[in-house]
């Protein structure tokens, strides 16, 4: 099996990944998952989700060493870094070399997407936690990506927005300790229910005015 000669933007670095425990604790009068101690940048969504729902989703904690080779450690080619999913989702930067994705003369987004990170939701429309590629890195991603190689469809996009997290829900347990009860599900900004139950691994967006490219 041959590897990667491109570490992926969004690729977790061994000491990046977080183990920090996580717990619920009283907020608003009910319980809330939140990471022991708890720091307030723990929780993200707008200010409109926070302030209707349970003061926003909780984002699993990762650090950010991809700049720092000394302390980074060794790649984890199976581990997303959730920050930088985060922000390649934000800003649309391409998630292979983590530049802006856009093309500059169409104003449009390419997308590479497999079955596997796409849900479609309209005739042009679509939900992906999978963050734009770059014109320029779409044939390294096509060549170096094992999950590509069996299927794979590439469009532009005329917009993106954000529609929520994809998380694994957890319920209290026993003796303050907590249970998985879901893995990898979508949570919608609007879900407000899931919230406090939720822990977010990535960031989905909708897409919009989606063309596939011959
Ligand atoms: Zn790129």
């Amino acid at each position: 099996m041959s590897g990667y000669q491109t570490i992926p933007y969004t690729i977790a670095f061994a000491n990046e990944l977080v183990a920090d425990p996580i717990g619920f604790v009283a907020y608003a009068g009910r319980l809330r998952l939140a990471y022991q101690p708890s720091q307030p940048g723990d929780w993200v969504g707008s200010h409109a989700v926070k302030v209707r729902g349970m003061g926003g989703i909780l984002r699993a904690r990762t650090r950010d060493l991809r700049d720092d080779p000394a302390r980074r450690g060794p790649e984890r080619m199976r581990k997303l870094n959730t920050r930088r999913q985060w922000r390649c989702m934000d800003r649309l930067l391409c998630q292979v070399c983590g530049v802006p994705a856009t093309d500059p003369d169409s104003g449009l987004v390419p997308w590479l997407l497999t079955k596997t990170v796409f849900e479609q939701t309209g005739l042009d429309r679509g939900r992906t936690n999978a963050p734009p590629t770059c014109w320029s890195c779409v044939p390294k991603a096509l060549e170096e990506c094992p999950m590509l190689r069996e299927d794979f469809t590439l469009y532009t996009v005329t917009a993106a927005q954000s529609a929520g997290v994809l998380a694994d829900l957890y319920r209290p347990g026993v003796l303050r300790t907590v249970t998985l009860a879901a893995h990898n599900v979508f949570v919608g900004w609007d879900n407000f229910q899931h919230h406090p139950y939720a822990l977010a691994a990535a960031q989905v967006v909708e897409l919009h005015g989606m063309k596939t490219v011959p």
